[in-house]
C-alpha cells in the first residue's frame, strides 16, 4: 500500500438526501435501518449526518482520512479485474457498533471539528488515474453513511471509465440502496455472523436487512459481489453456525459467489480474544466447499492453497494468490479456464 498527500482545504458542510421531516420538526435519516430521529443540532449514531437548523447535512462531505493504493485483492474481491490497484479511501464515523473494529480510529472518530482535508469528485478521481488505479474504493469505514459523497465520486469515476468499488456492512435501507448500487461495479459485502443475537450485542445493529441486501444484488445482478465473514473466536466460528451461513448463501445468492473466512485480530474493546487459528478459517472453508460454494477463500493469513482460485469444472488453478498478492494468473480471454474453457465466476476484463 502506499499513500498519497493532502492538500489542507476546507469546505462547508454539504446538504445531505436520504431523509423525511416529522411533524414535530425533527429529521428522520431514511439512510440505514437505524432511522435517527434528529433534532435541530442533533447528529446520527454515525455522527457524520446532522440536523442543522432544520436542514439535514453530510459533515463528511468531500473528506478523507487519507487516500491508498491497495492490491484489489485487499478489499477483499478476487474475482474483479484481479491483480490491480485500486485508489481506497474513507472517511469517519460508522452506523454500526462493532466491539472488533479493525477501523476503530476512524469509525469511532467525530466528524465535527476534525480537520480532515477536502477534495471534489474530479480531484479524486484525476488521483486513481494519476496512479493508474482502474477502480476508486469507498471502504476503511462504511461508505453508506457518506453515500452522497460516494456517489458523486462514482458519477464522475464513470464519465472517466474507472470502476468503483463499494466496501460495506450492507446495513442500508431498499430506497437508498438503489440509488447507491446503481452507480457501482462492485461491492464486498461483511457479512459478520449468522445469528440477530451476534449482530444485536456485538455490532449493535441486526442482521436482516443485511440478508435482504445480499439477496437484493443477487437478484439484480448488476454489482459483482463478494462476501466477507470474519471469524473470531468462541463468538462467530462454531461449525453449525458457517454451514447455515454457507448454505443461505448457495440458496439465495448462488454457488458462485465468493466467500472470504477472514482472521480476526484482537482490536478495540475485543482485546480479550485471541487471534483466529488458521484452522479454524481452514475448516471454515471445508464446510462451505461442502454445501456446494466454489469459490471460498481464507483472508489475513498466509494461505497460497485457501486463495488460489480453481476451475469448478477441472479443478485447475486459474488465480494463485499468497494473501492480497497474484502470483499467477492462468485465465484465458473473457475470464475462462485455459484448460477446459469454462468461464469463471467474475468481472476479469477492465
Ligand atoms: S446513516 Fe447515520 S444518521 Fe442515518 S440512520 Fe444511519 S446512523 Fe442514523
Amino acid at each position: 500500500m502506499s499513500t498519497l498527500a493532502e492538500p489542507a482545504v476546507q469546505a462547508p458542510a454539504h446538504p445531505a438526501r436520504f431523509f423525511e421531516r416529522e411533524e414535530d420538526g425533527r429529521l428522520r435519516c431514511t439512510l440505514c435501518p437505524r432511522e435517527c430521529l434528529l433534532a435541530d443540532g442533533q447528529a446520527g449514531f454515525c455522527s457524520v449526518r446532522e440536523n442543522r437548523g432544520g436542514a439535514m447535512v453530510l459533515l463528511a462531505y468531500g473528506k478523507s482520512t487519507g487516500y491508498a493504493v491497495d492490491p484489489v485483492e485487499k478489499k477483499p474481491l478476487y474475482h474483479f479485474l484481479p491483480g490491480t490497484e485500486v485508489l481506497s479511501f474513507g472517511t469517519v464515523g460508522c452506523n454500526l457498533g462493532c466491539r472488533f473494529c479493525q477501523n476503530w480510529n476512524i469509525s469511532k472518530a467525530r466528524a465535527s471539528g476534525r480537520d480532515l482535508p477536502t477534495r471534489t469528485p474530479r480531484q479524486v478521481v484525476d488521483l486513481a488515474v494519476a496512479a493508474g488505479c482502474p477502480s476508486i474504493a469507498f471502504t476503511y469505514n462504511d461508505p453508506i453513511i457518506w453515500a452522497e459523497w460516494a456517489i458523486d465520486v462514482a458519477r464522475e469515476a464513470r464519465t472517466r471509465g474507472i470502476r468503483t468499488i463499494f466496501v460495506t456492512s450492507g446495513y442500508v435501507e431498499e430506497k437508498a440502496r438503489e440509488e447507491i448500487f446503481s452507480w457501482m461495479d462492485a461491492t464486498n459485502v461483511d457479512l459478520k455472523s449468522f445469528t440477530e443475537e451476534f449482530y444485536a450485542k456485538v455490532t449493535l445493529s441486526h442482521l436482516a436487512p443485511v440478508l435482504e441486501t445480499l439477496e437484493w444484488l443477487a437478484r439484480e445482478g448488476r454489482v459483482w459481489t463478494e462476501v466477507t465473514n470474519l471469524l473470531i473466536p468462541g463468538l462467530n466460528d462454531d461449525p453449525g453456525e458457517t454451514r447455515r451461513l454457507a448454505e443461505w448463501l448457495v440458496a439465495r445468492m448462488g454457488p458462485d459467489v465468493p466467500l472470504h473466512f477472514s482472521a480476526f485480530h484482537p482490536a478495540w474493546k475485543m482485546m480479550d480474544r485471541p487471534p483466529t487459528p488458521p484452522e479454524t478459517l481452514t475448516r471454515a472453508r471445508r464446510i462451505a466447499r461442502e454445501v456446494g460454494l466454489r469459490h471460498v477463500y481464507t483472508g489475513n493469513v498466509h494461505d497460497p492453497e485457501g486463495q488460489t482460485t480453481c476451475c469448478p469444472r477441472c479443478g485447475k488453478a486459474v488465480l494463485l494468490r499468497d494473501w492480497n498478492t497474484v502470483r499467477g494468473n492462468r485465465l484465458g480471454p473473457g475470464g475462462t479456464c485455459r484448460n477446459c474453457g469454462e468461464r469463471i465466476a467474475g468481472r476479469f476484463d477492465a
